[in-house]
């Protein structure tokens, strides 16, 4: 697509857009064009609110998911458990199980899994602060809920054999048969695991 046809202020806007996940020359084009059209005030609302949240936005200094305040949503609310702890790669992580709304307990969020290959060890993610949450906080339980990616599993390993001799419960989540999923369509790791991590009945 040839961009030099447009002014350069919305060629710039263009590019800029076509580098955000999942959006290609082609929606930014549209997304430029629908925002030229749209109501002065809405496109200055939306520019406000970027500038914002990336202004705002800071990680938590206890568990290291997003926030605007010193402690999160999570770890500031008196409701939930404190004994059991979550350890997430990613803050898209957190929000996923969040959503399912099947836990209560909080969080704490590695950005990042070990990756020996990237050279990313146990001092490149948050490791050392979930030691020393240990420490501080009367945790009972802590479930490694890093992904079932190679990566993921290594890093759970890892905290698996740090965490075992300090008194708390190491638990791993279980990763298995989708719902709605058929054993003969699914890949032979997954059935491994999901016979693995199978439960009494
Ligand atoms: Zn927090």
């Amino acid at each position: 697509m040839n961009l030099n046809a447009y002014p350069p202020t919305v060629r710039e806007l263009i590019q800029r857009l076509a580098r955000l996940p999942g959006l290609g020359e082609k929606s930014a084009t549209r997304i430029a064009m629908h925002l030229l059209q749209s109501p002065r005030e809405d496109v200055f609302a939306l520019a406000h609110a970027i500038r914002g949240m990336r202004g705002r936005i800071q990680t938590c200094s206890r568990c290291f998911h997003f926030t605007d305040q010193d402690l999160c949503s999570f770890c500031a609310d008196p409701a939930r458990n404190t004994g059991v702890l979550c350890v997430v790669e990613s803050t898209a992580d957190l929000m996923a199980i969040e959503q399912s709304g099947a836990f209560r307990g909080r969080y704490h969020v590695l950005q990042g899994v070990l990756a020996p290959l990237d050279a990313i060890g146990p001092e490149d993610i948050r490791i050392k602060e979930l030691l020393k949450r240990l420490k501080e906080e009367e945790i009972q339980e802590v479930i490694l809920a890093t992904n079932p990616s190679s990566e993921g599993e290594a890093t759970a390993h890892y905290l698996h054999r740090l965490l075992r001799d300090r008194g708390v419960k190491v638990s791993r989540i279980a990763y298995g048969i989708p719902m709605g999923g058929d054993l003969k369509y699914i890949d032979r790791v997954t059935v491994e695991r999901a016979l693995k991590g199978r439960m009494d009945f």
